[in-house]
């Protein structure tokens, strides 16, 4: 029996996408397809996914309307994405605005966020429980806080109406939080302003909620479902991840091979495989010149990240002089907090040639990276799942990271037992400490000046299974196992 999910997310690839949130979600449905899963995604109608999916013509229709969405008037369409069935929430009070899903142009958080998401997860819930006649789930599948008042929703249901749920923890970090005057405005029934509820210190906390209330908590990693039972990662909710014991699985995100793969990739200058790899030099020439490096000999390191603490890009800062020391480069792209921007851009003044830095969002820019860069530079104090050292991976750019989360578990460390089974993808380092980045870097230009080895390491990396194919069965047996148990 084909079982019909419905995937509550804030973003989906290729639609609109701020981070690895929207590759899990742009991805899931056809992973989950190979094992009889038929997976709807319902996206926000920001002006970008509008756009998309047309206002009405094509393919594009409305099924259902409500008047009054928690005081918002809002319809459903109900359209594609890829080769999947698509339905955006049209509330223009909510949505439609310029700026980014969760921001304004400035970066600054929108108000009515509180109001926004609990919204689009009270559309998520009616759904779901068949308010819409012609659409009929099975599962509700909430991702990240945005939609994680969903499972809430669907457990102060009226009895009978509501499938099981799932919510999916891509970062831990982000919680949604929000002040009690929310709450009346929610139409919850009072029961719900409890510690077995919405209630979180005092507020209205969504990401809470949906762990307290989903029947089962997913993951992207199993060493991240780990260490979110521990106070150093739990953010808060460690002891609700440990109260829902074996409720929490470690689910690691896969890529999405149609997007990301060097062998097709029209980003890049030259296409290659792990059989061809000496195209890759045009791809670094090419990057070379558009971040204004030296054409040089030693390695090219890469950033692709959001520039946060989280990512480690403070003390990748502080060993960026040290990286030039060893004869390397550094071609950063990324965005965030003002003060690491500016550092990284104060470091390509003092290192010309040698460390060039792009402020901002480039997709094209960021498969160019992975496909002319010779490694990754991935040093997360946390790291749920990350997704650019699998890309890293897939690419023959070697990925460098911190070992924690997921990155823990993709990449293989070059110790000499990897080394010599031929096992060995990248090069992986403890602490998220200058001395502990330093000495990888270190260890990383020592494999790169032995090109044979080196070149069996980016071999090993391209041929590392990072499919969904494992963890696409991995969700489509949780959802059966959670229809077994209702
Ligand atoms: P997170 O979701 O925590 O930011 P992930 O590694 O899971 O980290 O996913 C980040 C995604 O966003 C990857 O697809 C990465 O390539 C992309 N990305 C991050 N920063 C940029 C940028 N400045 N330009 C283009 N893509 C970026």
């Amino acid at each position: 029996m084909t079982i019909r999910v419905l995937s509550i997310a804030s973003e989906a690839a290729p639609l609109v996408k701020t981070g690895g949130l929207a590759d899990v979600a742009g991805a899931l449905p056809a992973a989950v397809a190979a094992h009889d899963v038929a997976m709807t995604t319902l996206l926000p109608g920001y002006p970008a996914v509008m756009g998309a999916v047309g206002t009405g013509g094509g393919k594009t229709r409305a099924v259902h309307t409500w008047p009054s969405l928690l005081g918002e008037p809002a319809r459903l369409l109900s359209g594609t994405i890829g080769d999947h069935p698509l339905l955006v929430l049209d509330a223009p009070g909510l949505f439609r605005r310029e700026g980014g899903p969760y921001g304004d142009a400035t970066g600054r958080d929108w108000a009515d966020n509180g109001l926004r998401f609990a919204a689009f997860a009270r559309a998520a819930a009616d759904i779901a429980s068949g308010a819409v006649k012609s659409l009929r789930f099975d599962i509700a599948h909430a991702h990240d806080w945005q939609a994680a008042m969903a499972p809430a929703f669907l457990r102060f249901a009226p009895a009978g109406i509501a499938p099981p749920s799932v919510m999916t923890i891509h970062n831990m970090a982000f919680q949604g939080h929000f002040p009690a005057t929310l709450f009346p405005r929610l139409g919850l029934p009072d029961e719900a302003w409890s510690i077995n509820g919405v209630e979180y210190h005092g507020g209205v906390g969504f990401l809470k909620a949906g762990l307290d209330s989903a029947w089962a908590i997913t993951t992207v990693s199993p060493t991240y479902a780990r260490e979110i039972r521990s106070s150093e990662f739990g953010m808060g909710l460690d002891g609700l991840i440990r109260a829902r014991g074996n409720q929490v699985h470690g689910i690691v995100n896969g890529i999405d091979t149609r997007e990301w793969n060097p062998a097709s990739d029209r980003a890049l200058a030259n296409t290659y495989s792990a059989r061809t790899l000496a195209r890759r030099a045009a791809n670094r020439t090419a990057l070379e010149s558009a971040f204004g490096l030296e054409l040089g000999s030693g390695p090219l390191f890469v950033v692709i990240s959001r520039l946060t603490w989280q990512k480690g890009m403070d003390v990748l800062l502080s060993a960026l002089d040290h990286l030039v020391g060893t004869g390397a480069r550094l071609a950063l792209l990324g965005s965030g907090d003002k003060a690491l921007e500016a550092g990284f851009v104060a470091a390509a003044g003092r290192h010309p040639g040698r460390i060039g830095v792009r402020i901002g969002y480039d997709e094209a820019l960021s498969h160019q990276l992975q496909g002319g860069g010779d490694a990754i530079l991935v040093p997360s104090r946390f790291e749920p799942c990350g997704l650019t050292q699998l890309y890293g991976l897939a690419y023959g750019c070697v990925p460098v990271v911190s070992r924690t989360g997921g990155l823990a578990d993709t990449v293989v460390d070059a110790n000499p037992a990897a080394l010599a089974a031929g096992a060995a993808t990248g090069v992986q380092f403890n602490a998220v400490t200058h001395e502990a980045l330093c000495d990888a870097i270190d260890r990383t230009v020592a494999l790169y000046r032995n090109g044979a080895l080196w070149q069996a390491i980016q071999r090993a990396g391209m041929k590392s299974d990072f499919s969904w194919g494992r963890s696409g069965k991995a969700y489509a047996d949780l959802y059966a196992n959670l229809l077994e148990a209702r």
